[in-house]
Formats: C-alpha cells, structure tokens, sequence
C-alpha cells in the first residue's frame, strides 16, 4: 500500500481517440457515475482539440484536464504547436510529457524534456513525465540504465525542492497497448529505482512525488498493481476510453 502522503491519481490518456461530442459523452456518463472517489484523483487527457470541452464538463467535477503534449515556448513560429499560456487559459491543469510514442514517432528528446518539465512546473501546471525501456532493453538488463538515463535528463532543470510537485509515469514500452502488463513486482522494483534516483537529489521530493504505473492496466489488473508500495496510481491507455472500465481502475486506486 502506497504511503499516506502521497494521493493516488489515475490519468487517461486518450491519445488520438475521440471527438468533441465523443469526449463529452464519455464525461458526462463518468462524471454522473464517480462518486466520492475516497481521496483518488483523476485526470483526463483527451486531444487538444477536446480539451476546452472537456474542462467544461468536468468544471463542477473532482475530474482534472490535461494535455497530451505541449511546446516549452510560450509562442512562436512553431506550426503544429500548442504553449503551456495556451492551456493555462483553457484552464487545463497539466500535461503527459516523453510519452513513447512522442518518443519514438515524433522525436520528442531529452533535452526538449528538460525544457518542457521546468517551464510546466513554472507556470503552475502538473507534467506527467513518462519515462520507461523498450523489451530489448529490458532483456539485455539495461532497464535501470534506460531509467537512470531519462530521469536524470529530462529532470536536470528542476530544482531538487520542486520534484515533489511533478508526476512520473513508469511505462515499460513491451507493456504498452500489448496487452501484456509487467508484474506488479516488475513495477514495484522499477518505480521504487525511479524514486531512489530521486532521492538523490531530495529526500523528502522523493517520498512525495507521486509515480505511477502504465502499459496495459485495465479492471482486473489494477488493483494488484495499485497495492504496491512505491506506485501512487495509474498512467492508463486503451482502457481509459470506455468510461465502465476506467472508472473500475480508479476505485481499484482507492487508499
Ligand atoms: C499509454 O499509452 O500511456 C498506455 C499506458 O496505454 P495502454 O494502457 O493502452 O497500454
């Protein structure tokens, strides 16, 4: 059981997956149906085109919206782009940040990471930074490599202090949208590395900042995984898009 200090939080992200209209049937049917979530907080991702919507109908919700991805300028001649000014005054209260499939499809790096995490932090939004190994390099046993690697890059312009107001995502890459979910003791021992890398940088950051897990949870494997000591909730896929199923994984978070 995670500890008591840090509130359990289960995100969707929804990735390129429903419209406007879609996003708000999806709310309103879960925000009908929440209910007193017993301290779980939960953030919704949908795309940016969704996301004024979505804050709309969720406004008298505990439900938070955040984005998929942001741009580290405020403005600029950065075509395809969205600035944290610009979901700020949606009123969105964060963004996933190094998802893998930014990663590896659009070349999102660690050096944009390390821009992108302190300029959200700045402005008062929450990043979700994901960060996770490819099934090579889990098999080669480089997992704490690979960790220790985006970890230290991608959070080098946070000042130690500040790590506790972020959100870390554990996502091992064999584990996402395959079905095939890591063991909760292959998360345990992941997030709890990702917290001692931490704690080198701040004790006490580190025993607040919440990490999650995420690749292939769905109802009847949260609750296990949720149970571990070190993992403070749920980065969740495929499984967040139908509001029956993601509402199970967030009462599988309850303390
Ligand atoms: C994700 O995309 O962040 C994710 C964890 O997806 P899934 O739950 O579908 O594996």
């Amino acid at each position: 059981m995670p500890s008591a200090e840090r509130r359990p939080l289960v995100a969707a992200n929804w990735k390129m997956h429903k419209t406007v209209r879609e996003a708000e049937e999806f709310l309103d049917r879960f925000v009908g149906e929440i209910g007193d979530l017993g301290g779980v907080e939960v953030v919704v991702c949908p795309p940016f085109t969704a996301l004024a919507a979505a804050v709309e109908r969720t406004r008298r919700s505990p439900v938070r919206v955040a984005a998929q991805n942001v741009h580290e300028q405020d403005s600029g001649a950065f075509t395809g782009e969205v600035s944290i000014p610009m979901l700020r005054e949606l009123g969105v209260a964060g963004a996933i940040v190094g998802h893998s499939e930014r990663r590896a499809l659009f070349g999102e790096t660690d050096e944009a990471l390390a821009r992108k995490v302190p300029a959200l932090l700045d402005a008062g939004l929450e990043p979700i930074l994901c960060v996770g190994e490819t099934e090579a390099e889990r098999d080669g046993g480089e997992t704490e490599a690979v960790l220790r690697r985006q970890v230290e890059a991608d959070l080098a312009g946070v000042d130690p202090p500040h790590l506790a107001e972020l959100v870390v995502a554990y996502e091992p890459i064999w584990a996402i949208g395959t079905g095939r979910t890591a063991s909760p003791q292959q998360a345990q021992e992941a997030i709890a590395f990702i917290r001692a890398l931490l704690a080198d940088r701040d004790s006490s950051a580190a025993a607040a900042v919440r990490i999650l897990y995420g690749g292939s949870v769905k109802p009847d494997n949260a609750a296990e995984l949720f149970a571990e000591r070190d993992i403070d909730g749920g980065l969740v896929g495929g499984a967040s898009l139908d509001p029956d199923d993601f509402l199970a994984i967030c009462e599988a978070a309850r303390p």
